[in-house]
Parts: C-alpha cells; sequence; structure tokens
C-alpha cells in the first residue's frame, strides 16, 4: 500500500519494494548493504534522504561504504552537485560544492515544498534483498503518544523555557497550543532542569524545527 501510495507522488520514476523481516525496525546495517547493492544494479548520481533520525542513522554509512563524503542537512538544492546548507547550528549557511561521483545527502524536508501526492504514475518493481548482515538486532520501541503535532513537522511550535518555573506550568502551554493546534517544544534549559522530558527539546542538540 505504501508503494502504491508512493508511485503516485509527481517527480517519482520507479518505487523499488524490497521485503523482509530483517528491515524491521530500519537498521541502518540491514539497509545499507540493501541500498548499495541496488546502487550497484542502476548507478546512482544521488542517494539522499530526509534529516531525520532515520537518515541521520542510515546515510553516514552508506556514504562509508561507497567511499564518498556525505554532505547533511541541505536546504536548497542550487544544482546536481551545489547544496545549501547550515552549519554551526543554523548560524551560517553555506554554498557547497559536491565532487563526489555520487552525492549522498540528507534533506530538511521543511525547507522544500512538498510533492503533490497524486498525478504521478511511476512503476513499482520488486528486488530481491541480499542476504542479512545481522550485526544488530530491533527489539523494541518506546513511543511518547501525543494527540498534538509532531514537533519536526508541526506548522506552529509553542515553545516554553527557564521562565516557566516548573513542569507543572507547562500546563499553560498545552492549552494554548491546543487552541493553536500547536506542537509543545521546551528550551534545553527547561528540560535539563527536569521540568519537561529531553524528546521536547528544541535546537541544536535537540529537535530542529525550522527550516
Ligand atoms: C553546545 C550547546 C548546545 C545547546 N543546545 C541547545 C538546544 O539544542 N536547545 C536549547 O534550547 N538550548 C541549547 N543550549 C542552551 C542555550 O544556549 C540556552 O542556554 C538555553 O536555550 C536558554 O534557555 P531558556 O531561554 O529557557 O533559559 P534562560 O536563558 O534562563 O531564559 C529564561 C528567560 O525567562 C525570563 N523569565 C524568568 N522568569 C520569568 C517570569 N516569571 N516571567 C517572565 N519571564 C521570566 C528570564 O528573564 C529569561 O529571559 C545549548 C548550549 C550549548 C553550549
Amino acid at each position: 500500500q505504501v508503494a502504491s501510495e508512493l508511485s503516485k507522488v509527481q517527480g517519482v520514476a520507479k518505487v523499488l519494494v524490497a521485503q523482509h523481516d530483517m528491515y524491521k525496525g530500519f537498521l541502518a546495517e540491514e539497509l545499507t548493504p540493501l541500498i548499495v547493492e541496488t546502487h550497484k544494479k542502476f548507478n546512482y548520481t544521488h542517494i539522499c534522504a530526509g534529516a531525520s533520525a532515520f537518515g541521520k542513522n542510515l546515510i553516514p554509512r552508506v556514504a562509508g561504504k561507497l567511499d564518498v563524503a556525505p554532505v547533511s542537512d541541505i536546504i536548497e538544492i542550487k544544482s546536481p552537485d551545489t547544496f545549501v546548507r547550515t552549519i554551526y547550528a543554523g548560524n551560517i549557511i553555506c554554498t557547497v560544492q559536491c565532487d563526489e561521483a555520487i552525492k549522498v545527502f540528507t534533506v530538511r524536508g521543511t525547507s522544500f515544498e512538498a510533492a503533490p501526492a497524486s498525478g504521478g504514475s511511476a512503476s513499482v518493481e520488486k528486488l530481491t534483498p541480499p542476504a542479512p548482515v545481522g550485526l544488530s538486532e530491533w527489539i523494541e520501541q518506546k513511543l511518547t503518544k501525543s494527540d498534538r503535532p509532531e514537533l519536526t513537522s508541526a506548522k506552529v511550535v509553542v515553545s516554553g523555557g527557564r521562565g516557566l518555573k516548573s513542569g507543572e506550568n507547562f500546563k499553560l502551554l498545552y492549552e494554548l497550543a491546543d487552541q493553536l493546534n500547536a506542537a509543545v517544544g521546551a528550551s534545553r534549559a527547561a528540560v535539563d532542569a527536569g521540568f519537561v522530558p529531553n524528546d521536547m527539546q528544541v535546537g541544536q542538540t535537540g529537535k530542529i524545527v525550522a527550516p
């Protein structure tokens, strides 16, 4: 079903589907050989993933195996080899030219317009997965459940800092956020003070919310 939804996204030419129990949990150790083997077959010029926990885990490993330097956190594409990316926690924006034969990069999705999810007609093909590596095993994941939008993709974020003085006072922000259909974040100082859990932290060492 995911493959058929993806095939309708405009700009997508082909969707390759590989299914195996070992891909449960999306372990980079197992997905990297799949990507490298697929690359050998199709000879890609560009390999990318979102600048999410998933992409940040996977892309450096893929780049390492292909022996190329990856480019992380791009916010604009100037040309097939020239990208704009942020450094120093977003304080400097630099334009970089990548002279690797294969461009391997992560993309900050919030900097780009979403592609229309209908109107495309990509082909869907099955891939045979390479043999399992078995280096690591996915056991379980514990996710924070919330009815509010996810911090990294929310249109509006209400963020609280040390000024709130306690976790109890974050209640004020939850009420405001619910009126605005916003996510609630927190500064590192508020997280370090134990007001709220660290998955709410916004910023360089937390979640990047803009761009
Ligand atoms: C390497 C590094 C990485 C970092 N990464 C992050 C990061 O990812 N995210 C992050 O948030 N921070 C990060 N920090 C910390 C960051 O530099 C700041 O110290 C922190 O964000 C400050 O948080 P704050 O604004 O809540 O606290 P404060 O700086 O203490 O600000 C609180 C504000 O509330 C005001 N205030 C207090 N009481 C009241 C009141 N009763 N009514 C009204 N106003 C009041 C104060 O006057 C003050 O302006 C990092 C720091 C370092 C060194």
